[in-house]
This record gives structure tokens, sequence and C-alpha cells, in this order.
């Protein structure tokens, strides 16, 4: 048996729903610009170039519930809610047409960004990481099992900050659906059973503060409440 010099670290995982057993993280993958409406709000052009990656450690995601943290180092935290897809059957070059059999679950998530670093990030053209592998910048519900609901293709996903809707959007309105997003990522890396892919954010993104109360969902698939915690003394 593999004996360590400190203990390792517990395994990330996330909950499924409507079973005890859970479903270990093993990398956290995310899509920028996905719908056309987002990209536009962002200053990007629309139009259907590649998707392009990167990642968040697998401990970033934490249960979306009870209280997230506000993080340091931000005055401008901002939400993005996302379908979140679980892989459960590797692959590399994986078929558009075959995709879809790699997939194990699907969940809504919430990728949240220092929006702050990340323009300064953008700006210096430096890693994205300080804006979006923060602590707890993953909040995600319990997986539902492909099993259960099959693959939507289409859906409503929004949030709401206090009871407004700030996101509203469609799954169909994706650029990259989610067998071309498996597609394209496989390409560049061997997809893993356990690596889960946040899939992109409608427009509407805009900024958290301390005390507020965030709900969001996917019909068909999840919903969750949250409450943004104090900032870091
Ligand atoms: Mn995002």
């Amino acid at each position: 048996m593999t004996s360590y010099v400190i203990p390792p670290a517990p395994q990330a995982s996330l909950p499924v729903d409507g079973q005890s057993e859970r479903f270990p993280v093993r990398r956290v993958f995310c899509v920028g610009r996905n719908y056309a409406d987002h990209a536009r709000e962002m200053g990007n052009d629309p139009d259907r170039e590649p998707p392009f990656f990167f990642a968040k450690p697998a401990d970033a995601v934490v249960p979306a519930e009870g209280t997230v943290p506000y993080p340091p180092l931000t005055a401008d935290l901002h939400h993005e809610i996302e379908l979140v897809v679980a892989i459960g059957t590797g692959g590399v070059s994986i078929d558009p047409a075959s995709a879809l059999d790699h997939v194990w679950g699907y969940a809504a998530g919430v990728d949240l960004t220092r929006r702050d670093l990340q323009a300064v990030a953008k700006k210096m053209s430096r890693p994205w990481e300080n804006a979006k592998g923060f602590d707890a910048s993953g909040p995600t519900t319990p997986l539902v099992p492909a099993s259960r609901i099959g693959h939507p293709a289409s859906g409503r996903i929004w949030i709401s900050v206090n009871g407004d809707v700030r996101q509203q959007g469609d799954l169909a309105e994706q650029i990259w659906a989610v067998p071309d997003i498996i597609a394209h990522l496989s390409q560049s890396v061997r997809l893993e059973p356990g690596d889960i892919i946040f899939t992109g954010t409608p427009a509407g993104v805009a900024a958290l503060q301390p005390g507020d109360r965030v709900e969001g969902g996917i019909d068909g698939i999840a919903s969750f409440r949250f409450t943004i915690g104090d900032k870091a003394a």
C-alpha cells in the first residue's frame, strides 16, 4: 500500500441526487464564451470561433447551498450560471456523434469570477487562474444522472440575486453544444472519468455583494439557493 509523507488531500466530490454514493471530481474544465449575447457583453465577437478552455482546481467545486464565502482580493465578484457536465467514460479525440455516451450526468453550477482580476489578466496577457480558480469558486448542485434525465439540449437556465433575475437564457442558445465541447476538449487532453465541464454562461453577469441571496437553476436538471458570506477580514 502506498504511504505518504503528509496525509493525502480528501477526494473532491459532488453529491448525486437521489443516492448516497458521490461522484469523485478529477479535473474541472470551463468553457469561455459559449452564448453569443454574453460574448457581446464582454466586448467579443460572437462568431463561431473554436471554444477555448480554462480550469479550476477540483476542490473549488463546493455545494451550491448554505453560505458561499466572498473571496479575498476582489471588489467585483461576478456570478456566471452554467450547465455542468460530468464525464463518466474517458476518451481522446471523441467523435461528436458518440460524445454524449461519455456523459454520466448534469448539474447547475456557478462559475464565480473575480472580474476585476480577470480584466487585469486579459490586459497584461496573464493566466486567468487568479480570476477563476480561487477557493469555493464553483458552487454546484448535486449531479443528476443522464440515465434518469437523458441529455437535455434545451431548457431555461437562470440565476437571480435577492429575487431579481440577472441571467436568463436557454441551453439551446449555446454556441457549442455539449457534444461539440467534449469533442474539442478531448482533442486537447484525454478526458477521464470524474472530469467535469462548466459549459459557459448566458448574458447578464453582474456583481455579488456579501449577504446576497443567490438562486438559480436549469429547468429539468436542478435548482439551488445560497447566500454570499462576509468579506474576508
Ligand atoms: Mn464561465
